[in-house]
């Protein structure tokens, strides 16, 4: 007989999932309605407010598609791309790969703009080929780049973008909660998020925007939508405006969404700017106590993102037996490098609520330790007092 599966409590520092906070948890775990009922509708509608505030938008098209991050960036792109379409991919890491992907298998044209991994997009880059390329109608990129913790400026992104008339898609999906993203300000045309990463919910859900502009390309269209399920024309009246008649396309994932609308309660209680504040402070922490022990950070001051911490493996230690011991010994998962960077890096994430000042400490004992028992060259014993240092 298989028996019920009882996962262990692990402290969640990786790339996502981020550690789901009780509250989160015992949402989910209420009692299932319909997804037509009365109740839950007026429970989407305050989903639609409060993603809304969490992308600091007003766009009335938010809300969140029902599948991972990975369905919300396939969302932007199918929608907004016939074939024939040229869009400019800004890539400096893993994720603007998957763009590429997305624009190729809508029939459309990818140009490629390769920035260096560990690096923040470079504008100027992206200009000299909207210069080169007066087809383009789109430009993508990733703000928080999950893979390297760079973080690209999107307001200049797209200022830049907007004056050659393209319109923007920009993958938010590890910025949003964590770091300063300001949807209607910075000119972000298309958004996508997930959940698992700094609003420390469960994974599987995909927040996304879309401006007015936005959403008349997909409403002119010559062509359909390949993507019956991903069709934001059907979803609209799925997610409608507040107070018209919801119609049937999908089963809601009920508890998910409850899982989700208590993390953006809760965002919203502790507050946009604070959550953004929390995550740099503890940012400034664990980094004090990782240049103390002497691993050195991918990216350059400046780009950083908080909430992932990419640091180099000193040499001779073995990535996965350090990953290991930290699992067996103290429940702590940290995340291996992906890409170019697999076998050379640590992405250590700092996300949502797994963002504390306990897991900062954790963190760096545990490293310490472990570091020591394989001999590594490291500094040992100065890294906690690097951190409280900077708690004061
Ligand atoms: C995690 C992540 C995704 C994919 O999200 P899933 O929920 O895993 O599908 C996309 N983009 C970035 C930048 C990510 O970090």
């Amino acid at each position: 007989m298989i028996k019920s599966f009882y996962p262990p409590q692990r402290t969640l520092m990786g790339p996502g999932p981020s550690d789901v906070h009780p509250r989160i948890l015992a949402a989910m775990a209420r009692p299932t309605i319909g997804h037509l009922d009365p109740l839950f509708v007026n429970m989407m509608d305050e989903v639609k407010a409060l993603l809304q505030y969490a992308f600091q938008t007003k766009n009335e098209l938010t809300f969140a598609v029902s599948a991972p991050g990975s369905a919300g960036m396939e969302c932007c792109f199918v929608n907004l791309l016939e074939s024939g379409d040229t869009v400019i991919v800004c890539q400096n890491g893993v994720f603007g790969g998957r763009m590429k992907e997305n624009v190729e298998r809508c029939g459309a044209t990818a140009v490629m703009v390769d920035d260096a991994w560990g690096r923040a997009c470079d504008v100027n880059k992206l200009e000299d080929a909207l210069k080169a390329h007066p087809e383009a109608r789109f430009v993508a990129f990733v703000h928080a780049e999950t893979s390297t913790g760079a973080n690209t400026d999107v307001q200049a992104m797209c200022e830049v973008a907007h004056r050659y008339d393209c319109l923007t898609i920009v993958d938010a999906v590890t910025s949003l909660g964590g770091t300063p993203l300001r949807v209607d300000d910075w000119g972000v045309d298309v958004v996508y998020s997930g959940t698992q990463k700094c609003l420390s919910c469960t994974p599987g859900l995909s927040p996304v925007s879309f401006t007015d502009a936005a959403l008349e390309i997909v409403r002119n269209r010559k062509t359909a939508v390949q993507s019956w399920f991903l069709d934001l024309n059907l979803l609209m009246g799925y997610w409608g405006s507040a107070g018209t008649k919801r119609t049937y396309h999908h089963t809601a994932p009920v508890n998910a969404l409850y899982a989700l609308h208590e993390a953006l309660v809760m965002l919203q209680n502790e507050g946009l700017e604070n959550a953004w504040a929390r995550h740099q402070q503890h940012h400034q922490a664990l980094k004090a106590g990782l240049e103390a022990l002497g691993l050195d950070f991918v990216v350059p001051v400046g780009e950083r993102l908080p909430q992932l911490n990419a640091v180099r493996i000193p040499k001779g230690v073995d990535d996965a037996t350090v990953r290991s011991l930290l699992l067996q010994d103290y429940q702590l998962e940290i995340g291996a490098g992906l890409g170019v960077m697999a076998g050379n890096v640590w992405r250590i994430g700092l996300m949502g609520y797994a963002c504390r000042k306990e897991n900062v400490f954790k963190c760096l004992a545990a490293l310490d330790d472990v570091l020591a028992r394989l001999h590594a060259p490291v500094n040992h014993g100065v890294a906690i007092a690097a951190a409280k240092a900077v708690y004061g």
